[in-house]
């Protein structure tokens, strides 16, 4: 059997976050292909070293009546299990891309080089800061003519609020891009376009080497000048201050080259921290503690409408889950019967034979799992943190069959409580406010209203801006503000009290006129 302790050692859980078309597809891909998990485009290795194409997991899928995108992916590297969390973009950003970052030990942080730091990088970034993720940052597509590096260091430090370290230095860009120097082991690694994962890399010992003055003078002259500024204007790299989610190590490169991608693998495996012990509301509980324990951070809807089941996704956070093995949602009380459970392979899934703290396992859920629950093998434990966070996009819900009532207000209750949207019931007035961090939320519920509650929805613009959850020491001076802004307040689907303010200023104005009210951007899960 193996050692409980020295499988949670040997994992790595990160997401990887960046804006739309930084290229962090591409970069997945190039991760996969160094660990062997890809042998070729369109062949998976299995997990017991077996071989299968692509179509053949695409037939699994089908079979076993799953459309979900792989959004987890398990691979190993050198002697580590690594789980690698996609967080979705461009439209599909939703509240489950924050939560995402709920159920890792660390990030890695992919930046367009010719276009910096961008919004949806600094909205992750926010999130990390708040939980104190270690972020790995690679500087992604120095092939093309691409910002000047100290300039985006700079805005990284300034715009995301983290030290930067750099572990590697571009040596020149675009058409002249030659490779990158390695600071902390003195080394320049020669670039060259089109690299296999496996081909060797060539090396060149020290950034005085003369022999790089004769294979490009102009690029590796101004490197050095650059480092001297580096050295002065950066951070050296420490250990405990990347642990702390301060200091970020820098790696410059190209995805799509296969270039710089060992470096962040290495780094991720070498610096990154395993699975460490979690809050569970009753006590600390530790990974590798012998009994299993876990919780849900996402829940993703099936959107084929034959099939109603949806995954719940749960992060493992102690002891060792073995197929066929039961546990119990401590929510409702009940056992799970997990023979159904699967885990998430490099292009397809498969049952799980067993799992760890840091793992990611899919449960079919009916309805019955909420974001946030926790699960054991019989102890109360409650795990906390998984936030909801402030939506930015408001609708106002409407049927066109008002006897249709009824289930509207069931069907929303249950996906509020799910997390796929938010629902604000206002204090005064009948209508029913919807919130979401992303558009698609809101086509979700539409098509889930539909399928599911047989209700056909309608969503109208609302004059609401955003949304802060209220709360306050005094209950005379809470009630006060009810009393007053009544017609601004709203309780969610946990019943908890929140303030929807028509714009920023409407919201500062609010915030000063009641200084004793504290105003929460982000809710915990109940
Ligand atoms: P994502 O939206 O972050 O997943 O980005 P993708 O991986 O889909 O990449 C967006 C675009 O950038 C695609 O056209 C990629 O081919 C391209 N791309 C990714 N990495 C590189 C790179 O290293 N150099 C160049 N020139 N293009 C890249």
């Amino acid at each position: 059997m193996p050692d409980i302790a020295s499988e949670v050692l040997r994992r790595r859980t990160f997401a990887i976050i960046s804006h739309p078309d930084a290229g962090k597809t591409t970069l997945t891909e190039k991760l996969l292909f160094f660990s062997g998990a890809i042998q070729m485009a369109g062949t998976v290795k299995g997990k017991k070293g077996g071989k299968f194409a692509t179509s053949d997991w695409m037939e699994i899928e089908k079979q076993r009546g799953i459309s979900v995108a792989s959004s987890v992916m398990q691979f190993d590297y050198r002697e580590h299990v690594v789980n690698l969390l996609d967080t979705p973009g461009h439209q599909d950003f939703s509240e489950d891309t924050y939560r995402v970052l709920t159920a890792v030990d660390s990030a890695l942080m992919v930046i367009d080089a010719a276009k910096g730091v961008e919004e949806q990088t600094i909205k992750l970034l926010n999130v990390c800061r708040m939980r104190h993720t270690p972020i790995v940052t690679f500087m992604n597509k120095y092939d093309r003519e691409v910002r000047d590096s100290l300039e985006l260091l700079d805005e990284v430090e300034s715009v995301l609020k983290i030290r930067c370290a750099p572990v590697t230095w571009p040596v020149g860009m675009g058409k002249t891009f030659r490779g990158v120097y390695h600071i902390l082991l003195d080394q320049v690694i020669l670039f060259r376009a089109g690299q296999g994962p496996l081909d060797d890399v060539e090396i060149i010992d020290g950034i005085d080497n003369p022999r790089l003055d004769e294979l490009f003078p102009l690029e590796i002259e101004n490197t050095r000048m650059e480092l001297e500024l580096v050295r002065g204007a950066s951070h050296p790299f420490v250990l405990e201050e990347f642990l702390a989610g301060t200091l970020t190590p820098v790696f410059f490169g190209s995805a799509i080259n296969n270039f710089g991608v060992r470096e962040i693998l290495d780094a991720l495996v070498d610096w990154a921290p395993a699975p460490a012990p979690r809050d569970a509301t009753v006590r600390s509980v530790a990974p590798q503690e012998e009994k299993f324990s876990a919780f849900v951070f996402k829940i993703q809807a099936n959107m084929d409408p034959k099939h109603r089941d949806r995954i719940a996704f749960m992060r493992v956070c102690s002891g060792e889950f073995t197929r066929g093995m039961k546990f119990k949602h401590l929510r409702l009380n009940r056992d799970i019967a997990a023979n159904s459970v699967v885990t998430f392979m490099a292009q397809g899934r498969e049952q799980v034979e067993e799992a760890y703290a840091g793992d990611i396992i899919g449960v079919p859920n009916h309805g019955n799992i909420q974001i946030g629950d926790s699960f054991s093998e019989g102890e109360a434990l409650a795990f906390t943190g998984i936030p909801y966070f402030a939506p930015e996009l408001f609708r106002i819900v409407r049927i066109k069959n008002p006897l249709k009532l009824k289930q509207l207000q069931k069907g929303l209750q249950q996906l509020g409580e799910e997390g796929a949207v938010q629902v604000f019931k206002p204090l005064n007035g009948s209508d029913l406010i919807l919130g979401a961090v992303g558009v698609l939320q809101f086509e979700v519920v539409a098509s889930r209203l539909l399928n599911e509650y047989g209700v056909e929805a309608i969503f109208e613009s609302t004059s609401t801006y955003t949304a802060r959850w209220v709360s306050c020491d005094d209950a005379k001076k809470l009630a006060d503000f009810e009393k007053n802004l009544g017609n601004n307040l709203a309780r969610d689907a946990a019943d908890s009290l929140a303030y929807l303010a028509t714009s920023r200023v409407n919201l500062e104005l609010t915030q000063e006129r009641w200084p004793d009210i504290v105003f929460h951007a982000t809710r915990e899960h109940a």
